[in-house]
Parts: C-alpha cells; structure tokens; sequence
C-alpha cells in the first residue's frame, strides 16, 4: 500500500488544483447542496461517511464529475484529520454499477484518456489515505463500483441477494483499468483473479467472502455502524494487513508467466482467437503482479485505450445499451393504471417442457401459477422439473433452500378445469396444432374476466388466427419464450393484427418484471428469431447433403463466432421440430426456403438428435462424436470441396438477407431489435454485433455481390432483398454514421 504513495500525492496535486469551497464539518443527514453525487456525514467519532446517492436515477455510476466529487471529499477528510472514512450507497439494489458506459462510449481518445487517469489518481488517493478506508456495499457492486472498494482497506457486504460483487469489464471488449487489474490479483491470488476478471464475473457476497473478494458479511442495516466500528478498533490492523500467502506465493514472475501460457491456451481454444480484451487483460494481470502498483497501472491504462478503439468493444457495448433499453423499453406512450397492474396470478396451460419451464420462472419471480394440462400424467411430470429446476437452482446458489420452498407453493397443480375469473394473465404452452389452439383460446375468452390477458407460447403459428376464435381478439397476444426457458433471457412480444397497443403494453411490462428482455415483433411466419436462424440451419443441411462434412460445417461457424455449429444446435433443437420448422416457413416463404432431405431421412432412420442420442452427432460417449452413418444422405460429387470462408458466407449471408427481409416488412421497427434478438435468442457472434451490423462491417455492397454470384450459380434462395439492394447502390449502412447515407 505505501508505494501507492507517490502516484497518489502526485495525482492529488493535480487534482485537488481543482477543488474550491471547503464545506463545514458536520453536514446535516439530509442531501447537501454542494454535493450532486456523494453526501457527506461527519460522526461523533469523527469518522466521515461518504453515501453515494445519485439523483433522479435507481443506481450510482462513476462519471467525470462523481470522481471529482469523490476526490473533493478525501480532501475534506485530510484536511480536517478525521478517523476513517466509510463509503456507502443510499440505492436499494446498488452500491456503485460501474463507470458511466455513456461517458466511455462516446469519448473521444483524450477523453478516456483522461477519465481513466482521473479515476486511477481518485482511487489511488483513497489507497493512500493516511486513515483507515471501508467500503460497506449493499446492491449491485460492480467494475468501477468495486474497483472504488479495492482501493479500500476493508470492504465489508450484506449477505442479501442484490449484493453482488465483481469485475464483468471484460463482457464488454476492455478491462478494469481504475485499479482493478492490479489490485484484485494482490488481494485473492492470481488464479482468482483471473477467474474473475477473464470471466467477466460477478459473484454472490457469500461467494464473494469465499474468494477473498469482500472481508466480512453483516447485515444491512448493520454496514455503516459495523464499518465504523472496524475502523475505531482495527485501525492499525487494517493500515498494515498482511497479505494472504497465496498472493506472495503467485506473484513470482514464473508463476505469471506459466499461468499465463497455461490460460493463453484455454482462451484460445476458447474463442478462437476473438475477444481482444480477453488476451489484453491476461497480459496486463499476469505482468502488472510482478510489477511496482504504479507500472501495473500503466499497463491498465494503455490497454484499455487501444481495446476501446476496436470493432469488438464498440458492438459489445453497443448489446449492453441494447439489454438496458429492453428493460425499459415501452409499446405506447403512458401507461394506465390497469396497465401499471402488476400480474399476481397467471394460468399456464400445458404443463409440457415449455409450460413447465415458464411455470418455475414465473413463480420464482412471485407470480402465483396454476398449471394446467389435460393429462394428470404431464401435469406430475411438469411439477417433478419444476422442482428438479428449484433443486438446481438452490445448488447453483440461485435460491436458497427457502426462497426455493416458496417458489415452489406458489405453484398450483390442475388436471381438470380452474375458475378463471379472477386471472391476470394466461400464457398457452399446449401442443403446436392450430385446431387445438383455437378450442383452447375460445374457451379462456369465455372463461376469463375482461382485463385479463390471453397469450400464446406458440413458435410457429398465427397469433392473429388464433386470436379470432376469441370473442376479443384485442386482448390476445404472443409471448414467445425459448427453451429452456430458466436460461434464455429473450421473450418474443407478438402483436397480433387485432391486438390492442394497451394489451401489448401489458405483456411487455410483465416481461420486464420477471427479469426477461423483450422484442416487439409483428405477427408473421416464425416470427423473428426462428424466421432468420432456420434459412441457416436449413443451409447447413443443404451443404452437408452436397458432400460438406458434418466437422468442416460446424468449426465454420464456431471459427466464426458462434457458440455451436448449425447441425450441433439441429440436434439440439430435435430434428423432428427443425424439420417441422423448416417445412412450415417453407410453405409460406414458397421458393425461398427448400428443406433439405437429409432431415427427412434422419427422420426415417430413427435419428431424432440429441433427445434419442443420435442425429448429425452420437451421443453416447463424453465427447459427441461426428456420426459417420450419414455418407448415404449425402452426394458427394455436388458441392466440390467449399472452404472455410465460402461455408461461412453461405451460412450467414441467408441469415442476413432475412434479418434485411424482417426490416423491410416491418416485422421490427429497427436493426437493433434484429441484431439484439439474434444474440440473445441464438448466441449470434456477440462480437460481431448481430447480423445487420455484420454486413455494415463486411460492407454491404460486398454481400450483395456475393449473393448474385451465387444466384449465377443456380442458388436462387440468395437473391438479395430489395433493401440490400438499394443500399448497395447508394452505399447506405443499417447503422448510418451521422451524415452519411442510410
Ligand atoms: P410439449 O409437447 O412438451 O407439451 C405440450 C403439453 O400440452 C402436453 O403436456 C399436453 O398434454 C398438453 N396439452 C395438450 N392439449 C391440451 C389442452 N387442451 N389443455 C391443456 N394442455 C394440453 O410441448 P412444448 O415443447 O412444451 O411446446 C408447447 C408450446 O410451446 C408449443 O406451441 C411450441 O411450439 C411452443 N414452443 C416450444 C419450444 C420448444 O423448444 N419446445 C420453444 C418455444 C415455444
């Protein structure tokens, strides 16, 4: 800590320059006016604490003006000699969410330059303090907001289930560069270091204690005064604590560099290659732990100003924005009081592997459930994985075993007919037949009270035909979960043709409130997701039947960026539903879409995918093998041999087309929606940005001659959507750059 002290006096030469007005000793409770972000309490003790409490805002974040207000404040504290000093949050879920992603995103070179030295000088300042310093976190206490926390000599955290603790910078292409990537691996090890920052992670405060992230667990409402506490008895304690045995231990310089080839290789075979922060913050952790505080954080500061400049960062920040605006994103402009309703009590009809699945979630998040279903056989089985859903969640530390207990009791079991009356919402997971559907909804229109919203699970079908065997097809929406439902954060809105905006709203706050994302999509064939994920899959087969193999076809994709290759997530999916898919689209996009036979023939041959242990892989080892049985549905002397990038740009091009198709008809209002869905509903390269900011990349002009080279070549289905050719005539982008063409 003590050669902290130079950097730290130097920077705060720098920095108290700019301090003017020196507030008096003791502030009231209540908010002071010269503090916009910070107040300042000074107690009997003469120990400051500093409450984080942004105004008009739910989270405190690190900008340009807090650090400067932070800063002030250490003056304060030097200036008047006082014991301590104590850093809190007013916020109910958050201590401090990190640096403003806004102020990072849009600065120029300089800028961030000078933002990160100001936060590192801040922090540095805070290490320095020739008085004990403790963070008492309560809420979400994340990046910067625990980077503030490391600079503290005792970081004490509620043991509740906001407190979550961790360093996810590295989710977003750049690395913890106020301290972070210095500090953390001094304080729990290498190794956990790593862990944390390479994994993007952020942990649970028992978790957290575990690993050495936080000091000690005491309740909430206990923080300050436990902090204030540790600072009047531990005092000299907490100025000289020993490091632990395992920091000395992994900071020799052989250890980092062995450490770091050993998890250069895993994140290699890992990525690919993708994900510069990742490789960066490797570097800069593994050599900064053999180096002076203040070198290391040289190493931080030029890191991340060369990974702010890349494509990498600027998309994943981009998905970020993209998460936060589906959490608050709104169908119409105000909404009633009946909107604002929050829903109690929900109906799931089907209790098969989706109405299970939403059944769990839904009661996890407090709604009371009915599940129904016809068959009391399905109904038992939907509560075994309901409860099989909460035993694994309560291993994975998700619940505990109380709140699991609780969940559970709120869901009600029904093999035979429930009143209906008093419902707020229910949500049909029953099986994909139309006829069935509409005998389902024409009964709940009866049944149910007026208020009381009607939606569909179905993957496929018209949510507007369904919706007309109601007597009030106004009330009649789709909310499209994806399976498994407890891992998918993506819920497809439909709007029907007759669905009324107030009931659109409705659905859409409720998917807000039980923590999913939502995209607002029109009702047509599959939708959004699956209209643009089946053309690829569909290729896959394609390319396989003409002699690709099941290896090349796969690893071209995950080269790519894609989180599994096509005929994997075929398996995945079941090759009776992708086939099922495939011919329904099929149908109503007639001669784009052709599905290819070698579904059919799996089909015939027994080889459901993963669920039957046999598809395009066989499953019975620990390593799904390539299943060698297929050569027979597959004709060689078709395709010739493509190579990696061809199979690649056969694959993606499809799915670009149609994501520019769903634009075009308005399927979404903006690339975003495409581009955010993509990602969270199939694992499209996050990297990359989606679809439609990967064609902006590779240049859209480009495609389009791809595409008609193709269709040269007899493959009609990559004709290219009239957008795409519009803007490759006139150079236009999906995300114009301001002033130029769009
Ligand atoms: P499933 O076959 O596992 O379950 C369907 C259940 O509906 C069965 O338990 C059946 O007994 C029950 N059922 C049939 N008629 C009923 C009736 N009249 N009243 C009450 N229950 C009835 O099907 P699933 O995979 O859970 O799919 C359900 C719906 O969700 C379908 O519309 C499907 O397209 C959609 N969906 C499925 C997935 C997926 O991956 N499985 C993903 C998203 C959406």
């Amino acid at each position: 800590m003590k050669t902290e002290m130079a950097t730290a006096d130097e920077n705060s030469k720098a920095l108290t320059a700019t301090r003017s007005v020196r507030e008096p000793v003791r502030s009231t409770p209540a908010r002071n006016p010269t503090f916009r972000f910070i107040n300042r309490r000074v107690t009997d003790d003469r120990i400051c604490v500093l409450t984080f409490d942004r105004p008009d805002s739910s989270a405190n974040v690190f900008d340009r003006a807090t650090l400067l207000e932070l800063d002030d404040h250490l003056s304060f504290v030097e200036s008047e000699q006082l014991r301590g000093v104590v850093l809190h949050s007013a916020k109910d879920s958050i201590f401090i969410a990190g640096a403003d992603l806004h102020s990072l995103a849009d600065a120029r070179p300089d800028d961030l330059s000078a933002l990160i030295e100001l936060g590192q000088g801040v922090f540095n300042r805070l290490a320095s303090l020739p008085v004990p310093t403790v963070a008492a976190i309560h809420g979400a206490c994340v990046g910067g907001g625990y980077e503030v926390c490391l600079a503290c000599d005792y970081r004490v955290a509620s043991p509740d289930r906001q407190t979550k603790i961790g360093l996810p910078e590295t989710q977003l292409g750049i690395l913890p560069a106020w301290g972070g990537s210095t500090r953390l691996p001094r304080l729990v090890g290498l190794p956990r270091a790593l862990d944390v920052i390479l994994g993007g992670r952020t942990l649970a405060a028992r978790h957290a204690l575990k690993w050495g992230m936080v000091d000690d667990l005491v309740p909430r409402e206990r923080l300050v005064e436990f902090a204030g506490r540790t600072i009047l008895t531990e005092a000299m304690n907490l100025r000289v604590r020993p490091r632990p045995l395992k920091v000395r231990l992994t900071s020799g310089r052989l250890f980092a560099a062995a450490a770091s080839l050993r998890v250069e290789a895993q994140l290699l075979k890992k990525t690919r290659g993708h994900y510069p922060a990742l490789f960066k913050a490797l570097e800069v952790v593994t050599r900064g732990v053999a180096l002076s505080i203040e070198r290391s954080l040289a190493l931080e500061r030029e890191a991340i100003l060369e990974l702010a400049r890349t494509e990498e960062c600027r998309h994943l920040i981009q998905i970020f924005f993209m998460q936060e605006h589906a959490k608050k994103q709104s169908y119409v402009v105000s909404d009633t009081a009946r909107m604002r309703k929050s829903v109690s009590r929900a109906v799931v009809v089907g209790a098969g592997v989706m109405g299970a699945g939403i059944a769990q979630w839904l009661s996890s998040r407090g709604v009371q459930v009915i599940l129904r279903d016809i068959n009391p056989e399905q109904v038992a089985k939907g509560m075994a994985s309901i409860t099989e859903l909460y035993e694994h969640g309560v291993k994975r530390r998700l619940f505990t075993p109380i709140e699991a207990r609780a969940g559970l009791d709120r869901v009600f079991p029904a093999a035979s007919e429930v009143p209906l009356r008093n419902t707020d919402l229910v949500i049909e997971a029953a099986v994909e037949k139309m006829e069935l559907k509409k005998q389902i909804f024409r009964q709940l229109g009866e049944l149910t009270g007026p208020d009381c919203v009607l939606a569909t699970n179905t993957s496929a079908l018209s949510v507007t035909e369904i919706a007309e065997s109601t007597k009030s097809p106004e009330r009649v929406v789709g909310i499209h979960f994806f399976n498994p439902v407890h891992r998918m954060q993506l819920v497809e809105v439909v709007v029907g043709r007759r669905t009324s905006p107030e009931v659109v709203q409705q659905a859409l706050r409720f998917v807000q409130r039980i923590g999913r994302l939502p995209v607002v999509v029109k009702d047509s064939p599959g939708f959004l997701v699956n209209r643009v994920l089946m053309p690829y899959l569909v290729e896959a087969g394609h390319l396989f039947e003409s002699g690709a193999s099941v290896k090349d076809i796969d690893e071209a994709m995950l080269d790519f960026g894609m989180p599994m290759g096509p005929l994997r997530l075929i398996d995945e999916v079941g090759v009776d539903v992708a086939n099922h898919v495939a011919l329904e689209l099929e149908d109503k996009f007639k001669g784009r879409m052709s599905t290819p036979n070698v579904l059919r023939n799996m089909l015939k041959a027994g080889l459901y995918g993963r669920k039957g242990e046999r598809g395009f892989y066989l499953y019975n080892g620990k390593t799904p093998e390539p299943n060698a049985g297929l050569s027979p549905f597959q004709n060689k002397d078709r395709a010739g041999n493509p190579g990696e990038e061809e199979l690649q740009r056969r694959m993606v091009l499809l799915m670009v087309n149609e994501a520019s198709r769903c634009l075009e008809e308005q399927i979404v209002v903006e690339p975003a929606d495409v581009d955010f869905a993509m990602i969270m509903g199939t694992g499209f390269a996050p990297f990359r940005g989606g679809p439609l900011r990967y064609a902006d990349t590779a240049g859209i002009g480009g495609l389009v001659e791809e595409m008609k080279r193709l269709v040269d070549k007899g493959f009609a289905h990559f004709t290219p959507s009239a957008l795409l050719l519009t803007m490759a005539s006139n150079g236009g982008k999906f995300y114009p750059t301001k002033g130029g063409p769009s």
